[in-house]
């Protein structure tokens, strides 16, 4: 069985965020002192989380990515990857993490049957990576980067948030980079999602900007035949180098999205940008059948009307998403809980 939303959108992708914990803070995700953690009780068990992994894919679901927070403090992940893998329906199992903990976990996970490794670097510069993310932790990650290579698991993606007076002037090291671990990098726009209190406008580089550095300085780029369901529009330079940028905030791909997102706590959400998300942890643990829990999400996904980022798009004034209070209210809200 499949399911369209109002635009026609199928449901293919789900966001699997195992922890709203991180041992990061970055600036554009996590920049406030103080957090309010999920409670410890509401947390799915991998079984619980294994249990509605199957009631999604009866709706068409073939593609799951772990994430978080950071989802390699997650306790024996390599668990969850064993259960999900076992799963034939499911043909893509990725994982988003920022790289701290890889160089302990990559092999296990990878023996697990995880398919491929995105790895978040935004800068090359370890004082850099400091300021940026509040840690001193850029060797690890390079450790991590490292390992995932040696696991020679194929399409491995490093992703790098890009914020104007920070890391704009690293595009292109960073792109060599990449290119000396097989590995395609992705730029990322600056995005205004909750959690990003410290967001503005200005310090979002927009993707015509990257490219005209990147060719600037390594020559012209053909544009990339784009998959549909795919956020990032991908070039290749003349060296056969290819990158990606994901314009998510300036261009955002709402009108092919078919990306679910379920929180640590069982909150499934709809859109990033979603005010509230459907509950169903609540259901799972009262006794749900799979067919009562199917048909959750059939009758939430058959009138899904979200288009957030576009949305946002339209606004004239357009600041942070929420406020730190807001988000002090409802921790659902942060970008680290709903999984990015
Ligand atoms: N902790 C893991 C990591 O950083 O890779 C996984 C979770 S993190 C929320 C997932 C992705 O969201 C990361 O690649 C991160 O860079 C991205 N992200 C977080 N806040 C963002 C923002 N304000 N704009 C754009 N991307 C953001
Ligand atoms: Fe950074 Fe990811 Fe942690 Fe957010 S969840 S602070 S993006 S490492
Ligand atoms: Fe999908 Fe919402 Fe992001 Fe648009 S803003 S691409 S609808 S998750």
């Amino acid at each position: 069985m499949t399911v369209s939303d109002l635009f026609g959108r199928p449901l293919g992708n789900l966001r699997l965020s195992v922890t709203d914990r991180c041992n990061l803070r970055c600036s554009y995700c996590m920049p406030e002192q103080e957090y309010r953690w999920l409670p410890q009780p509401d947390m799915l068990s991998f079984e619980e989380i294994s249990n509605l992994v199957d009631a999604f894919v009866e709706l068409g679901v073939t593609r799951v990515r772990l994430t978080g927070g950071e989802p390699l403090l997650r306790r024996d992940l390599a668990r969850l990857v064993e259960l999900l893998s076992a799963k034939p329906a499911l043909r893509d199992i990725a994982i988003t993490t920022n790289g701290v903990l890889l160089a302990e976990q990559a092999a296990g996970l990878a023996r697990a049957g995880l398919r491929r490794f995105t790895i978040s670097l935004d800068t090359l510069r370890p004082r850099v990576f400091r300021e940026l993310t509040g840690r001193d932790d850029h060797a690890r990650v390079m450790a991590g980067i490292d390992a995932a290579v040696a696991t020679g698991l194929p399409d491995l993606k490093l992703d790098c948030v890009v914020m104007r007076g920070t890391n704009e002037g690293e595009l292109v090291d960073l792109v060599a980079f990449a290119r000396e671990r097989r590995a395609e990098i992705r730029f990322i726009e600056y995005m205004d999602v909750g959690g990003a209190t410290r967001w503005s406008m200005e310090r979002v580089v927009p993707r015509p900007e990257m490219l005209e550095r990147i060719e600037h300085a390594l020559g012209p780029a053909e544009a990339l035949p784009s998959d549909d369901r795919a956020p990032a529009e991908r070039w290749r330079l003349a060296d056969g180098t290819s990158f990606g940028i994901i314009a998510s905030t300036t261009a955002p791909f709402c009108a092919s999205c078919d990306r679910a997102r379920l929180t640590a706590d069982g909150q499934w959400l709809t859109c990033l940008y979603a005010s509230r998300g459907i509950d169903l942890r609540g259901p799972l643990r009262a006794g749900a059948t799979r067919a009562e829990l199917v048909e959750v999400l059939r009758a939430r996904w058959s009138v899904r009307d979200d288009r957030g980022a576009e949305l946002r798009l339209a606004e004239v004034a357009r600041t942070a998403l929420a406020a730190p209070a807001e988000l002090h209210a409802d921790p659902h809200l942060e970008m680290h809980t709903r999984g990015g």
